[in-house]
């Protein structure tokens, strides 16, 4: 008989991913490996944190209309979120100080969980994907900057006030380029889609023969990560050094980072990703060279993330799912 298409007996959970333009809300069922039930996009405007909300709050009611048996939200937002939801800061979006899951959970009357964005997309490659079968994992998202998210010990790792795994924010350049933070130097600053970016421009104002050059109409200043990304992927040497030297530098980071951790797996996602091994291998190549005593330590592979944009959400669903199962399992 084939398996009926009813839903887990522990019910639904839904996950949003609030990004900076875009919320995207998933209806996921934790019970059955996460699977996808429904989803929807709201767009929304940057920089303005009550109309984010608004757009959180709108692809839930969507979601939520006409459906029985969704337990719990879970959301993944970028920046610094404290251990009662509450947004802190964030150095790319408008959120200060924001009560993000009391606001949330006061209109819609669903236990809700609000955390960091890399955090909730760690805890759903570690439930679902590339982290799936270990206990101690590592996520790095290289995307516009660099987030990070941890699992020690089967659980997802939060420091004592919400805030652990900005692994973006370590200075490794001194007086180099300027943060979002406000800081000279962090570690996305070197290793990440801005680096590619910025190193593309400054390539093609030197290589204005080169592919990636081409690629950008003939115009430097509107060099991205994207073109870089497609020169390199059709031959041309420059772009290709340019994802080298962006690879070595994560490399050199994720080695500090796996030094301190200890990781079974080190998993990359984010949109740099696309660049695939033009990246990682220059990655994993510095990570041996830097790693204390390679030769001495079980190989920690760095593999690319498997379950794309929505591991967010499917996350921060079955995040939210555990916290209220904890919850009632201590209650009884
Ligand atoms: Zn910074």
């Amino acid at each position: 008989m084939p398996e009926p298409e009813s839903e887990s007996t522990d019910g639904l959970a839904i996950g949003v991913d609030a990004g900076g333009t875009k919320v995207e809300g998933l209806v996921v069922d934790p019970g059955r490996e996460g699977r996808i039930v429904d989803r929807r996009r709201v767009v929304t405007p940057a920089e303005d944190a009550e109309q984010s909300t608004s757009a959180i709050i709108e692809v839930a009611r969507q979601l939520l209309d006409g459906r029985e048996g969704v337990r719990a939200i879970g959301v993944g937002a970028a920046g610094m979120v404290d251990l009662r939801g509450v947004m802190r800061f964030a150095p790319n979006v408008a959120w200060r100080e924001f009560p993000l899951q009391a606001r949330i959970e006061d209109a819609l009357g669903l236990p809700t969980v609000v955390d960091n964005d890399a955090n909730v997309a760690a805890w759903g490659e570690f439930r679902f994907g590339a982290g799936r079968g270990t206990t101690d994992m590592l996520l790095v998202t290289v995307g516009t900057g660099i987030g990070g998210g941890i699992v020690a010990g089967g659980k997802l790792f939060r420091g004592a006030y919400g805030f652990a795994a900005e692994i973006g924010h370590i200075i490794v350049e001194p007086n180099g380029p300027r943060c979002g933070c406000g800081n000279l130097g962090c570690w996305e600053q070197v290793a990440s889609g801005r680096a590619i970016d910025r190193l593309g421009r400054q390539a093609a104002r030197e290589h204005p023969e080169a592919l990636l050059a081409e690629l950008a109409g003939g115009d430097p200043e509107a060099v991205t990560g994207r073109a870089v990304t497609d020169a390199a992927k059709n031959g041309d040497p420059v772009a290709a050094r340019i994802l080298s030297e962006v690879g070595r530098r994560l490399g050199e980071g994720i080695a500090g980072l796996v030094n301190v951790l200890d990781p079974d797996v080190v998993v990359v996602g984010g949109g740099a990703i696309e660049a695939g091994d033009f990246l990682l291998e220059p990655a994993r190549e510095a990570f041996r060279q830097a790693v204390e005593a390679p030769r001495h330590r079980p190989d920690v592979p760095i593999v690319a993330a498997a379950m794309g944009n929505d591991a967010g959400a499917v996350g921060a669903a079955d995040l939210a799912m555990s916290k209220l199962t904890e919850q009632e399992r201590r209650s009884t």
